[in-house]
């Protein structure tokens, strides 16, 4: 916290208070809490009330058309509520009134356990519809962010959404909750009683284990029949400037684990052991002697990291028992988790000659490599681009895995957003300016999205 942060101001005053609101207060040592406070201590409030001239109440019935046109005060609002994943604290509460004053119908929707943690941690989530018919465009994002720990690097509150010489600062600005706002913002801009059908998937988890945010809202959407047609992904795409790239598709991850058995012994009597090393240098060659590929029309070639040669043996005359290999592969769509883990079989077995017994093979699949073949929906972004900001953006399915892994299931899904060079950095922050740039693309996409849809 900045040593000139102002006093508390009293609950009367604040307009994040009122109403028996309960707001995240920061708990004396261990982080935040959630709880009601007679008098508003909390630092999230003060910084919000320092500057509430430019910030409006997160509370349905304050928020208008016109207010929620401007991005700022509510990735603002956004990024008061410390949502580290998959902890909300208030994030969805403020998206679920900025879509409520815009007409829509939001259902929440929780999933995962009370009290749970790790993979059984429980998790909010968001769907929101307005309007009827056919074709129905979503926007899909995530309200979670990766932490910020004190001793990271921050140079001011992350939870305090300082504006300083245009740039506004705090945790998820760029992932990406101020890409929410700025698609709030542009449906805003729209004309109220727009019959355009939208939706809005947020979800709880993304930077998390990913196990109870979109799949399964997804899930929910079928058991509903719920369809949706095209989705939009808000995730920061541009490396350095807005406009730069477009996401169409993402590399697949495979992580790999090779356990290679033998049979331990004295290392002056070889013949009496089976040495798993051997093999395991053998099996280390073979699967970096040739590139995977050479990429295909739309990715990169794949690429295979060993991450790891394990053997752990400390006494130099003991042939160990077993050895082991640990590696990731980012793959293009040459390439499925099912054919890569045939491979690495195939690899092993050939380190092993041919003795199925002497080795396992562990492998967990994060996601399968796909893409959205460019289209309607690609030249409507890159032409809002090209407007806005003078760029026509790239195409690219570089990075890593996004929850568009498991959209792209039931649409053709696309991916654009704010600049990313922040994200998950300390000081993350987003300019003043890209908000509003962003705002309009998105502004301009909805229009010809909606005038004329396929
Ligand atoms: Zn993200």
């Amino acid at each position: 916290m900045p040593s000139s942060f102002p006093a508390p101001c009293p609950a009367s005053r604040c307009p994040m208070a009122p109403r028996g609101r309960v707001w995240p207060a920061p708990s004396s040592s261990s982080g935040w809490m959630n709880g009601p406070a007679p008098r508003c201590p909390s630092t999230i409030c003060c910084a919000i009330c320092r500057a509430k001239e430019s910030l409006v109440s997160p509370l349905a019935s304050e928020w208008t058309a016109d207010a929620l046109a401007d991005p700022v005060p509510l990735a603002r609002a956004l990024i008061a509520c410390p949502s580290v994943t998959p902890a909300d604290n208030g994030a969805l509460d403020v998206v679920q009134a900025a879509l409520t004053a815009l007409g829509f119908a939001v259902e929440r929707l929780s999933f995962g356990e009370e009290g749970g943690e790790g993979d059984q941690a429980r998790v909010d989530n968001l769907f929101a519809r307005r309007g009827s018919g056919r074709p129905v465009l979503a926007f899909a994002g995530h309200t979670d962010v990766v932490p910020a720990p004190a001793d990271s690097g921050w140079t001011r509150d992350p939870f305090a959404a300082d504006v300083e010489d245009g740039l506004l600062y705090g945790r998820g600005a760029v992932d990406m909750k101020g890409a929410i706002a700025c698609f709030i913002a542009a449906v805003a801009r729209l004309p109220r009683d727009h019959p355009g059908p939208l939706a809005f998937l947020i979800t709880g988890d993304e930077e998390g284990p990913a196990l109870h945010g979109t799949v399964r809202v997804l899930e929910w959407m079928q058991a509903q029949g719920i369809t949706v047609d095209h989705c939009l992904v808000g995730e920061p795409t541009n490396p350095e400037a807005l406009g730069e790239a477009l996401k169409i598709g993402r590399r697949g991850s495979l992580s790999a684990t090779i356990t290679l058995r033998g049979q331990g012994g004295h290392v002056a009597y070889p013949h009496r052991a089976d040495n798993p090393v051997h093999r395991l240098v053998r099996l280390a060659a073979d699967l970096t002697a040739a590139p995977l590929d050479r990429g295909s029309a739309h990715f990169e070639p794949s690429s295979m990291q060993l991450t790891s040669l394990d053997v752990g043996n400390p006494t130099p005359n003991l042939i160990p028992a077993q050895a082991r290999v640990t590696l990731n592969i980012r793959f293009n769509d040459h390439h499925t988790g099912a054919s890569l883990q045939r491979w690495l079989e195939e690899r092993a077995l050939q380190a092993c000659d041919g003795r199925r017994d002497a080795f396992t093979l562990v492998t967990k699949l994060s996601g399968e490599a796909f893409v959205t073949e460019p289209g309607r929906l690609t030249t409507l972004l890159e032409d809002a681009c090209l407007a806005v900001v003078g760029r026509r953006p790239v195409l690219s399915t570089s990075g890593g895995t996004s929850d568009a892994r498991f959209i792209r299931a039931v649409c053709p899904v696309v991916e654009f957003g704010l600049v990313g060079q922040t994200m998950h950095k300390a000081d993350e922050a987003v300019a003043l300016a890209d908000l509003e740039s962003l705002t309009q693309i998105y502004h301009r996409f909805l229009e010809r999205y909606l005038e004329a849809p396929e």
